[in-house]
């Protein structure tokens, strides 16, 4: 039998995580990124031509690198790798798979003499044996491909320059400042005037699904911006309730520094605080019945909720992964995670949980229901169940005393 091959198109980075050396490897084909550790990328290494076998491994990475390992523990790693798809597809895995006898062969006689449709062949296989993600999980993000949003992007790179220069974040958070002092001042009209806004909900609907595209098109312009490739963007559905939309920016591994990386990780929220600046500010000018000042009113209604949502650091989203680089600590969240910045990031989530969600709960549940009755408690239930959902996890999972 031949030796494994890792696959040639792979693309590696190295990084440091959790204050160890780890090695981010892309599968361009599938759009998958894997996280290997130095003993994991060392046998993928030793695996590059093809010609040493899964036996001869030990001998191999203790000449190379002097590592002592056994050989189940190399025979372990193999099929690891073998499962993340970083190795070449073989006759033997495609017939595992199922894959009828000719394909089979075709695959074993393209592989020694057409690489170029062996790969396309390899790339059709892995993703038809890509396993299936499970219903439930579908269902908690029912996603829609929009388009490629990469010609876009490209169009928009001096926007991204100047956006994302240190000069605009300044004017940016002096603009954010003026306006929350518009929005103190005037919280009483602003609480009544939100309020006849959203009597209309179509308006503020499709005002919402428009911020959250820019939300994310921030993310995207972003990672574009660092060098990054970002080529999927659509809408989706969360928990079948609420209407958002998601741009896979996954390639962010592989831009160089946790600062721009966790730029990339809050593009999105700084994108809603520009326009809920600039939405304070029409406000203010505007006079109450324009279709303008409604339009803006839902602005501020909708960046304010993602805002609220997305700097939620009990959340997997972008305050949550933005942090996690900046303090270059993975899985914050586990228990068994442990170190300086770790307590920073409990003692903010319980600054967070005590005091800014039964505030803002509070504050909403008054406003929600006061206003709209029983469609407002509705309101209310759906949004207080995505901010506290990992919290009813955990409480649930205490009283099942697992
Ligand atoms: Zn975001």
């Amino acid at each position: 039998m031949r030796p494994p091959r890792a696959r040639e198109d792979l693309e590696v980075c190295e990084r440091e995580i959790d204050g160890r050396q780890v090695y981010v490897v892309r599968v361009p084909a599938l759009s998958q990124y894997h996280q290997l550790g130095a003993l994991a990328f060392a046998v993928l290494e030793a695996l590059e031509d093809g010609k040493v076998a899964v036996g001869d491994l030990p001998r191999e990475l203790s000449r190379r690198h002097g590592i002592r390992v056994s050989l189940v523990e190399v025979g372990r790693i193999v099929g690891e790798l073998e499962r993340m798809a970083l190795l070449e597809v073989t006759p033997a895995a495609a017939e595992a798979h199922g894959e009828r006898p000719l394909l089979c062969a075709e695959l074993g006689r393209l592989r020694d003499c057409d690489r170029q449709s062996y790969l396309q062949l390899q790339t059709g296989l892995l993703r038809k044996w890509r396993p299936q993600v499970p219903l439930a999980a579908r269902m908690r993000r029912l996603r829609v491909r929009l388009f490629d949003p990469t010609s876009i992007l490209e169009r928009l790179a001096p926007v991204g320059r100047l956006l994302f220069a240190r000069r605009t974040l300044i004017v940016a958070a002096a603009v954010a400042l003026f306006a929350l002092g518009i929005q103190l001042e005037q919280a009483a009209r602003l609480k009544l005037e939100m309020g006849n806004a959203l009597a209309h909900p179509l308006l503020f609907l499709a005002v919402a699904l428009v911020v959250t595209l820019l939300h994310e098109l921030g993310h995207g312009l972003a990672c574009h911006t660092y060098g990054g490739r970002v080529h999927d963007l659509g809408v989706m559905l969360m928990y079948l309730v609420i209407p958002a939309a998601y741009c896979d920016v996954s390639d962010a591994h592989f831009i160089e520094g946790r600062w721009r990386r966790a730029v990339v990780a809050l593009a999105g929220c700084y994108v809603n605080v520009i326009l809920w600046a600039l939405a304070t500010l029409c406000w203010r000018v505007l006079a109450p019945e324009l279709l303008l000042t409604r339009i803006a009113l839902a602005v501020i209604g909708a960046t304010s909720v993602s805002l609220f949502l997305n700097l939620n650091p009990l959340l997997p989203l972008d305050g949550y992964y933005a942090l996690e680089e900046l303090v270059g600590v993975q899985n914050l969240r586990q228990k068994n995670v442990r170190g300086g910045w770790v307590r920073l990031y409990r003692w903010c989530s319980t600054l967070y949980v005590g005091v800014i969600v039964p505030l803002a709960m509070l504050h909403l549940f008054r406003f929600l229901v006061g206003r709209f009755r029983l469609v407002g408690l509705l309101g209310f239930l759906v949004l207080a169940g995505v901010s506290l959902r990992p919290l009813g996890l955990r409480a649930w999972r205490w009283v099942m005393g697992s």
